[in-house]
């Protein structure tokens, strides 16, 4: 089973420690921008990466029809206007071996490769209250010390398998979207299952069925999802857009979810039907992923005007899928449209018109175990050549908890976040100094275009060790009330919204036990860098910055 997850491996070894001023754990988007940041700094700084390849999400969910739903010209990095004229992206949605080659181009580009140690996963970060250093630990062995240490880690990279008894039973093969492996994997003339519907099994699903013999889809809670039009870049469109990319760049930043986007004004309730299915259709045939919620100020926040979105992606399912039934399983009825990530596809709908393909609600039968040959439900027996698990994530802070992080006291960081994770902007918690978290919990994160999200806090991190070392700070440490007062803010703005109505992974519902606590901030991309920045103003309001000499005082 060699796609799905592997635990962490064994400690091997013990060599002596190498010493850091900083240490970035992750090679994705997030890890290779911190990298080339700390170096123009002066630091001294390594990347450790689990994987054998730069890229992180790219590098492992490696499925069929793995795309980016944002535009390519927009998930991008803006740091470097150079890079930017030099890349030419080739679809308005880049594939994932596109964007690994581009984040393998960044990685070459920016000679970042010679501070990157591959296939060495961080088990555990222990801080040091008398020398304000962190000393991390391999998983082969090797130990490191480190003034600064940023966890890139990624939202969405610790992988989850379904909760289904008897996975070690089943003797066909496995396969999970998120660890896919480099090889290709074809299913030509295969009994296939897939087991979920969210973004990972709706982008795959329709190439796995083209090539399978017999297709069954499981699905526990089907998903809003619009059609992407994916297309080839036309040269014009590029060049216009590479002529005015600084201004493009600034919109993103100050825009909603980091994708510029005109603001609504106006109440979906206060329209007549005829105004809502012009607008949506328009919305629509945009084939993006925010013009739909886009379309009235009050689609996420009040529910009657939610379900007028709602049903009008109801009713294009049901003029897709032949089978009236086969329609109404695939229409999403428990949750507001948005409130779990939506998705864009290429023909998900009209999958299920094949006869090859055969949609089983787990709602009415659930999965009650993995047998040798395939899959049981309440009410059959399925036989596979191969099943895929599209399970998705223990989003936001799984990778994080996956690693013992300990303070000065040995009190752990999963220990303080029992009830749901705590930090201060998403970058910072209270108890553990010179710890950032690039795109952590509480900040906007996944309900932006992440590229945007990944630089503003890249930058910051950045700014703030300049700071701290221009001033000879040696430590920094966000403060227990800034980092109540951010908690409850994000508590707040989440609980004005619909988000809290859905099980979904931004609500933890995806994981068993996890707390059920809404994750990212929604407050807005351009609304929360302007917190940002007035926090740096202000010297760092809501940190604590420690010199050398006070250390031992902590
Ligand atoms: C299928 C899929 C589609 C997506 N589509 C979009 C999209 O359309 N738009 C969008 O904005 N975002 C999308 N995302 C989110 C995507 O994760 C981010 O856009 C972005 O790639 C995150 O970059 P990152 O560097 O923060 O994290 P990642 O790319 O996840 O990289 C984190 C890296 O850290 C490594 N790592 C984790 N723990 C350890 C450890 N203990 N030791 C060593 N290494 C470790 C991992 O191996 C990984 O390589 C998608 C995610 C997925 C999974």
């Amino acid at each position: 089973m060699s796609q799905v997850p592997d635990g962490d491996g064994p400690v091997t070894e013990n060599r002596a420690a190498e010493n850091y001023d900083a240490v970035i754990v992750g090679a994705g988007l997030a890890g290779l921008y911190q990298l080339y940041l700390l170096r123009q700094l002066g630091l001294h700084a390594r990347i450790i990466e689990a994987a054998d390849g730069v890229g992180g999400t790219w590098f492992w969910n490696r499925y069929p029809g793995a795309r980016c739903d944002v535009q390519s010209m927009s998930y991008s990095y803006s740091f470097s206007p150079e890079l930017e004229q030099e890349w030419e992206w080739t679809e308005k949605y880049p594939t994932q071996p596109e964007i690994l080659r581009y984040l393998n181009h960044v990685a070459e580009r920016f000679d970042l490769t010679r501070d990157i140690t591959l296939s060495t996963r961080v088990v555990s970060a222990q801080y040091d209250d008398a020398t304000a250093r962190w000393t991390l630990r391999t998983d082969t062995g090797s130990t490191m010390t480190a003034q600064f240490v940023i966890m890139a880690t990624g939202c969405l990279s610790a992988s989850k398998l379904p909760e289904i008894p008897g996975l070690e039973r089943y003797r066909g093969r496995k396969h999970h979207t998120a660890r896919w492996g480099k090889e290709e994997i074809r299913f030509d003339g295969l009994r296939v299952g897939v087991i979920g519907t969210g973004s990972s099994g709706i982008q795959s699903i329709p190439i796995i069925a083209e090539q399978a013999a017999d297709l069954t889809v499981f699905q526990r809670t089907p998903n809003f999802s619009m059609p992407a039009g994916n297309r080839p870049l036309e040269p014009g469109e590029v060049a216009e857009l590479k002529a005015s990319y600084r201004g493009w760049r600034e919109a993103q930043r100050t825009s909603r979810a980091g994708i510029p986007a005109p603001e609504a004004t106006e109440f979906a309730l206060a329209a007549s039907p005829g105004e809502r299915a012009a607008r949506y259709q328009a919305a629509w045939e945009k084939g993006d992923l925010v013009s739909l919620g886009g379309c009235y100020v009050d689609i996420l926040i009040d529910p009657a005007a939610n379900e007028t979105a709602a049903e009008f992606i109801r009713s294009k399912i049901r003029a897709v899928v032949h089978d009236p039934e086969t329609a109404e399983t695939l229409s999403p009825r428990t949750f507001p449209f948005g409130t779990k990530r939506p998705c864009l596809d290429t023909g998900y709908y009209a999958t299920f018109n094949r006869p090859n393909v055969h949609l089983v609600d787990l709602r009415m039968t659930p999965l009650i175990e993995f047998t040798e040959s395939g899959l049981r439900t309440s009410a059959a027996e399925y036989e596979f050549d191969a099943v895929v698990f599209a399970t998705g994530f223990d989003a936001m802070t799984g990778a994080l908890a996956a690693i013992d992080i300990r303070n000065g006291n040995g009190l752990s960081l999963s220990s303080v976040w029992t009830a749901g994770p705590r930090t201060y902007l998403g970058v910072a918690m209270a108890g553990f100094p010179n710890l950032f978290t690039i795109t952590g919990p509480g900040s906007p994160s996944v309900l932006s275009n992440m590229v945007v999200s990944i630089e503003q806090h890249v930058e910051w991190i950045s700014d703030l060790i300049a700071y701290l070392r221009e001033h000879g700070y040696a430590a920094a440490e966000v403060t227990a009330e800034a980092e109540e007062s951010w908690v409850t803010h994000v508590a707040e703005v989440g609980s004005l919204t619909l988000f809290p109505r859905a099980n979904s992974w931004y609500m933890g519902a995806n994981v068993p036990g996890k707390p059920r606590v809404f994750l990212p901030y929604i407050g807005g991309v351009g609304a929360f860098r302007q917190k940002c920045e007035e926090v740096a103003a202000s010297g760092y309001e809501g940190f604590t910055l420690r010199r050398a000499g006070e250390l031992a005082a902590v």
